[in-house]
């Protein structure tokens, strides 16, 4: 199955569903080797998510994520349908 890209709002559902596990590592994007495809949204909302992201590894607050939206997430909705249906 090929995805076009690795999507943030993917990562942050993952976040979201695993958080209870406690502990879940997520490695930086910049890990040696690097990733073959490095996440990312649109580029409107890409940096700041990314932002949140870090502050959730020194944090471990989930609720970083719940405000977040953009435009491109009915996009990612819409293409993560295709996979689940
Ligand atoms: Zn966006």
């Amino acid at each position: 199955m090929a995805l076009e890209h690795s999507w943030l709002w993917s990562i942050i559902e993952v976040l979201k569903r695993t958080h209870h596990l406690n502990n879940i590592q997520i490695g930086n994007f910049n890990d040696e080797p690097p990733p073959i495809a490095i996440p990312h949204n649109c580029p409107k909302c890409s940096s700041q998510i990314e932002k949140i992201i870090r502050q959730y590894r020194e944090t471990n607050n989930i609720h970083l994520f719940d405000e977040l939206d953009c435009e491109c997430k009915e996009e990612w909705k819409k293409i993560i349908a295709k996979y689940i249906d």
